[in-house]
């Protein structure tokens, strides 16, 4: 039965955009964000035009991660907004509408009518991709986000840690009940090689997240090593994917890029 008919929202593409893919995680801190950003220009670095919509309202983090402030403009028109542009990608965030020190009750009133704003009534021309950096979690926005959009897949971002993995299959379990295609996992965080005596210590566990992709039939899209280059990288704005582009950290982002 057609959604339209069991009283379900109908799924609509974005106008002028090919693919999208959702960036999700269980947990807030595992890395979500900074995936989103180095596997958009890992994306763009193989010639796609690419755009990013941040819809973590609760942190925005993409004008920082891209460095990028300021408000966007509107179209001639009036109706739709202009993204804002870094390193090739077209970025639209809460985080360039809403100010920082909101608070959080009245921000979470403005956001879902934001939120549709931002799906339908952004100016992103042609896109062969766009990455939506989700929420963390499974709640009002990423559920509204896959019931209207109509989504390539979605990559979910897991350390190895027991906590995270558990919400990490509640994320893909969500995307499942909307029919969106979970395109596989991607381990964050799951070693660390000391830069003085380069052992390699497992911090949040060894391989929980590849364990995972397994048990449940997900691809495992692979690691991102715990890297003080990330960290300190994405605190400057410059991703290490565009920053450092031979280092072994921007390769792994690249070569995930490959699997999508
Ligand atoms: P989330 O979007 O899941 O909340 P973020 O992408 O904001 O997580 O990352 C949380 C923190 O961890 C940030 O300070 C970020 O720079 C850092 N971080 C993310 N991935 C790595 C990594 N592989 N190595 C080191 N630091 C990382």
């Amino acid at each position: 039965i057609p959604r339209a008919q069991r009283g379900l929202p109908t799924k609509k593409p974005i106008p002028g955009v090919t693919n999208v893919i959702a960036v999700a995680s269980g947990k807030g801190g595992v890395g979500k964000s900074t995936t989103s950003v180095n596997l958009s220009l890992a994306i763009a670095s193989m010639k796609k035009r690419v755009g990013i919509l941040d819809a973590d309202i609760f942190g925005p983090s993409i004008p920082r991660l891209m460095n990028l402030t300021g408000k966007p403009e509107l179209t001639e028109s009036g109706n739709q907004l202009i993204p804002l542009m870094n390193y090739g990608i077209k970025c639209m965030s809460l985080g360039f509408l809403i100010p920082e020190e909101s608070p959080v009750v009245w921000r979470g009133l403005m956001v879902m009518k934001a939120l549709q704003q931002l799906i339908y009534q952004v100016h992103w021309g042609q896109l062969d991709v766009l990455v939506i950096d989700l929420p963390p979690g499974t709640g009002d926005v990423q559920l509204t986000l896959t019931q209207q959009v109509e989504m390539t897949g979605a990559v979910i971002v897991s350390t190895p840690q027991e906590l995270a993995l558990a919400d990490a299959v509640k994320g893909a379990n969500m995307f499942k009940s909307v029919n969106v295609p979970v395109l596989g996992i991607i381990q964050n965080m799951s070693t660390f090689v000391c830069p003085h005596c380069t052992h390699e210590t497992h911090i949040f566990g060894a391989e929980g997240a590849r364990r995972m992709s397994e048990q449940l039939g997900y691809e495992f899209l692979g690691d991102i090593p715990l890297d003080v280059d990330v960290c300190k990288l994405s605190d400057q704005g410059k991703p290490i994917v565009v920053a450092k582009p031979e280092s072994a950290q921007a390769k792994a982002y690249k070569d995930i890029t490959a699997k999508v």
